[in-house]
């Protein structure tokens, strides 16, 4: 039993810090809403202006703005400026992965 390893030596897993089990959880809760779904889903398909969005997916532009907020404060998206419209796109390559997987997944059934 000499070879046994230390028990101070077994703890040192890798565990992972308080602020990216916050991330993930909130990638994961930004993932979670069947409307935020679709503005990324339309999104990772090209840049949209809000009325756009909107429009394509017959939704109020109070609550296609309100989801845009939610999606640009997780950094989610980013947004342009041209006059009075804001034009939205994707801002994260990991999270349309993400999105395209669990599309994938939930087709292949
Ligand atoms: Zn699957």
């Amino acid at each position: 039993m000499a070879d046994k390893m230390e028990p101070n030596l077994q703890e040192k897993t890798d565990d992972l810090d308080e602020e990216t089990l916050f991330i993930v959880s909130q990638t994961f809760k930004a993932l979670s809403d069947p409307t935020r779904i679709r503005i990324l889903h339309l999104l990772v398909q090209g840049e949209r202006s809000v009325s756009d969005i909107a429009d394509t997916l017959h939704l109020s532009q109070s609550s296609v703005s309100h989801q845009l907020r939610f999606l640009k404060n997780l950094r989610l998206v980013k947004y342009r400026r041209e006059g009075r419209t804001l034009y939205y796109s994707v801002d994260d390559g990991h999270v349309m992965n993400l999105l395209e997987q669990a599309i994938d997944h939930a087709l292949h059934h």
